[in-house]
């Protein structure tokens, strides 16, 4: 069936009319990440660890100056990072990175890692073996001497453009091109809310960012199998017409965690993924918002303790924070 020609539900379905653009999304930072990452492991910063410098970050800067009874300007200035120790050195670049080493530049790296979809595990200044593994994954989908070794070259590649469009916010939830776009007709003069990716039933779907799951069931109205994903400054993505779905509301969830597998549920004529980004509940265009990295290679702790339904509920083994109901109705499939 021609691309032109499938008929998704999620734009039938919805209604909001998009009245103001979006503030372009600011570009994220490998060395925001490291300072996030360290203010994590002190308590300190809470929110998400995204490489966007805003108000969380600035008073968890605030907090460790004034603790540390130095200048409060919340600017982690060389002071700030020299008295955050070894998780404020040494600068991204400064040296080749190896399984083992740990710091501030390792941080910065795993943050790369992640947003270009190889699956570090967690941003933690740690440079263990799924860092090692992702750094791996990464030189060998680049073209570069896969050694596992960090150094100048594997960080330029990550840091580089690979895109023309946008910051590269999200990660493309799967692989392959974009059939019907954002805005494109549909029946009853209505616009398409998100873009479709026509891939083959069964392919799997990853988190297109950092994130927590907010809706993982059943959508009666169109989206079919739909999992929602809330993430900082007030996006949200959905992804519809899944085949089967791997989330749950209240998991939280990495760029890259997989949330299920492509399928044809809901109104749809055929198997493809409807993608959607959502700005205050207000659909925004996801291209000029995504990578060019494949959210497919899920890494890290919580892939793995992810919950496998298979048709039975386990209430025992019930994640923390996972919705009862949400988990019992994606199990009941
Ligand atoms: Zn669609």
């Amino acid at each position: 069936m021609p691309l032109a020609r499938r008929i998704c539900g999620g734009a039938v379905l919805a209604l909001v009319v998009a009245l103001a653009l979006p503030a372009p999304a600011p570009a994220a930072s490998a060395n925001v990440a490291a300072l996030q990452s360290a203010l994590t492991a002190l308590h300190l910063y809470r929110g998400f660890v995204d490489g966007i410098s805003g108000p969380l970050t600035r008073s968890a800067v605030i907090r460790f100056q004034r603790r540390r009874g130095l200048l409060v300007d919340g600017i982690a200035g060389p002071q700030t990072r020299r008295a955050l120790g070894r998780r404020g050195r040494p600068p991204l670049g400064k040296r080749v990175m190896r399984l083992g080493h740990f710091g501030w530049d390792v941080a910065a790296l795993q943050f790369l890692l992640l947003r270009r979809g190889y699956g570090p595990g967690r941003v933690d200044g740690a440079f263990g073996r799924l860092t090692h593994r992702a750094v791996l994954r990464a030189q060998r989908a680049r073209g570069l001497t896969v050694d596992g070794l960090a150094g100048q070259q594997t960080i330029g590649s990550l840091r580089g453009r690979s895109v023309s469009s946008g910051p590269g916010r999200f990660l493309r939830p799967v692989p392959g091109p974009i059939g019907d776009g954002f805005g494109a007709r549909r029946r009853g003069g209505r616009r398409h809310q998100g873009v479709d990716f026509p891939v083959s039933y069964g392919t799997r779907v990853g988190a297109a960012a950092p994130g927590t799951t907010i809706f993982a069931a059943p959508n009666y109205g169109g989206y079919g199998h739909l999992v929602v994903i809330q993430h900082p400054l007030g996006y949200t993505t959905w992804y519809a017409h899944l085949s089967r779905i791997t989330s749950w509301a209240g998991e939280r969830v990495d760029g890259g965690t997989r949330i299920g597998y492509v399928g044809s549920t809901g109104y749809s004529t055929g198997p493809h993924l409807h993608f959607e980004v959502r700005r205050y509940n207000t659909p925004v265009d996801p291209v000029p918002l995504m990578s060019s990295a494949v959210a497919a290679s899920a890494g890290g702790r919580r892939a793995r303790t992810k919950l496998e339904c298979r048709g039975r509920t386990d209430p025992v083994k019930a994640p923390r924070g996972s919705s009862w109901i949400a988990r019992e109705r994606l199990c009941r499939w």
